[in-house]
């Protein structure tokens, strides 16, 4: 329980930013060293505590007497779908169990909850529709802020007041983002969660009232408020705008810079470890955080594409050690390129291609105006029970979600149900917008790209 304590204080956070900031300062080699041996060390860890990498390394000839001689890229990748089918043994903390953490979220709205005190639980339906979870002990926690605090919040604390710091995005669960954001140390910070599910003119009013100092989320949520201050309906002045989870496009990083004055950070982050990379000072590539996570681009066949190519991201993040995610396919397309940046910092530069391919859904409200629902809403969406799931647009007011079930098929019907209509609701859709439910044994790629579509918005 000390131990705990000691791990979720805020101390521990302050020592590792010291060593974040310290690493910095490590040459490229230095700091390939120090991922090798950090890679290592997980390897044997989850040789040691997890069922599932044991028996699936076994099966590759990998074991604990000959760990010494593996690299990262004689390991077999994972994928989702395996994690979550073997969840038990795929963990290594064995008191964690499926059912209860499922049960958990199920009972549990405020981000900032812990399971059992201590665990943060995250769950997504990602871009690839399967419903997963990603829990962090507290010491796998205190890395993550670390990493945001040192690297890419960056913001000087006030001497006379709090920090003010707001998060645009989904804000009524277990998501990433709002996990991480609500999670801002309370002596230094206040904090304001901006629904992207409510009412623009709620939006409005909540960010003019609480005139942030510091401003993340969404690209997407990020840029209706600029657009919104360039209307004339909001007028605040972050020193810091952070982006993240969708893809920041030249339009939306022009309109931003219009509105708010200051250049926005794009920051990568996933369910899959809430720091990966940030934007570089001096351009717009990220850098990628390399002491903490091995970052690999590949081809289809999981070949190594060449340097400076589009290929698939595997990922292995190195400081999770109660789910630990080695050679972990990432549904993002990236660039990674190894030429030095030109800046100060030691890590390499890569690009986020494709990201999120999702669209806005938009309805009448039942005031007559039109509204969207986000898609962040619907990659984010959990209930407990339903296993993957589509939604298709269908009229101008009608959408259909094909959704794979397992147990009660009823009950969780009834409970999605219950979700979809809280969710309209939050944005006056809910009297307007009829949805249908389709329970389905299997949803198919798109034969034209092979990816799988979370959304297909109604066609003009
Ligand atoms: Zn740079």
């Amino acid at each position: 329980m000390l131990i705990t304590y000691y791990e979720q204080s805020l101390i521990n956070v302050m020592f590792k930013i010291l060593e974040l900031k310290r690493t910095e300062r490590l040459s490229i080699a230095q700091i390939q060293n120090l991922q090798a041996k950090r890679f290592r060390k997980l390897l044997r860890h989850v040789l040691q505590c997890s069922r599932f990498y044991k028996s699936y390394y076994n099966q590759h000839g990998i074991n604990i007497e000959n760990i010494d001689s593996i690299s990262v890229t004689d390991l077999p990748p994972i994928s989702k779908q395996m994690m979550m089918d073997h969840y038990d043994d795929f963990v290594c903390d064995r008191s964690l169990k499926r059912t209860n953490i499922e049960e958990f979220l199920s009972g549990s709205a405020k981000p900032k909850e812990k399971y059992r005190n201590s665990y943060t639980v995250i769950h997504t339906s990602g871009s690839c529709g399967t419903i997963s979870l990603f829990v962090y002990g507290p010491e796998d926690w205190a890395v993550i802020k670390a990493l945001v605090v040192a690297r890419v919040v960056n913001s000087v604390p006030r001497v006379t007041r709090k920090v003010k710091f707001a998060f645009i995005g989904a804000t009524d669960g277990h998501y990433a983002g709002v996990s991480l954001a609500s999670d801002v140390p309370e002596p230094l910070a206040r904090f304001l969660p901006l629904s992207i599910n409510s009412p623009l003119e709620i939006i409005d009013h909540k960010s003019n009232a609480f005139y942030p100092d510091v401003l993340s989320g969404y690209s997407s949520g990020i840029y209706l408020l600029a657009q919104e201050q360039l209307k004339g309906n909001v007028a605040i002045r972050p020193e810091r705008i952070i982006c993240t989870s969708d893809p920041l496009t030249h339009e939306m990083r022009h309109t931003i810079k219009q509105a708010f004055g200051g250049e926005p950070i794009n920051f990568y982050a996933a369910s899959e470890s809430l720091s990966m990379a940030a934007q570089c000072e001096r351009r717009e590539d990220l850098h990628m955080f390399t002491d903490w996570h091995i970052f690999e681009a590949v081809d289809d066949e999981f070949r190594p594409v060449a340097a400076g190519s589009p290929g698939n991201l595997l990922l292995t993040n190195l400081y999770n050690y109660t789910q630990p995610l080695i050679r972990y396919q990432m549904h993002d397309e990236v660039v990674i390129n190894q030429q030095p940046c030109g800046c100060k910092l030691p890590f390499p530069i890569m690009r986020n291609v494709a990201g999120r391919q999702e669209e806005f859904l938009w309805f009448d409200t039942a005031d007559g105006k039109r509204d969207y629902l986000h898609p962040i809403v619907l990659v984010e969406l959990f209930v407990a029970g339903l296993k993957k799931f589509q939604v298709i647009q269908t009229q101008r007011n009608e959408m259909l979600m094909k959704v794979m079930v397992e147990g009660n098929q009823a009950a969780v019907l009834a409970a999605i149900r219950r979700r979809m209509q809280e969710i309209f609701s939050g944005k006056k859709l809910d009297t307007t917008v009829k949805l249908n439910l389709e329970v389905v044994q299997d949803i198919p790629n798109d034969p034209i790209t092979g990816k799988y579509k979370l959304i297909i918005p109604l066609k003009d």
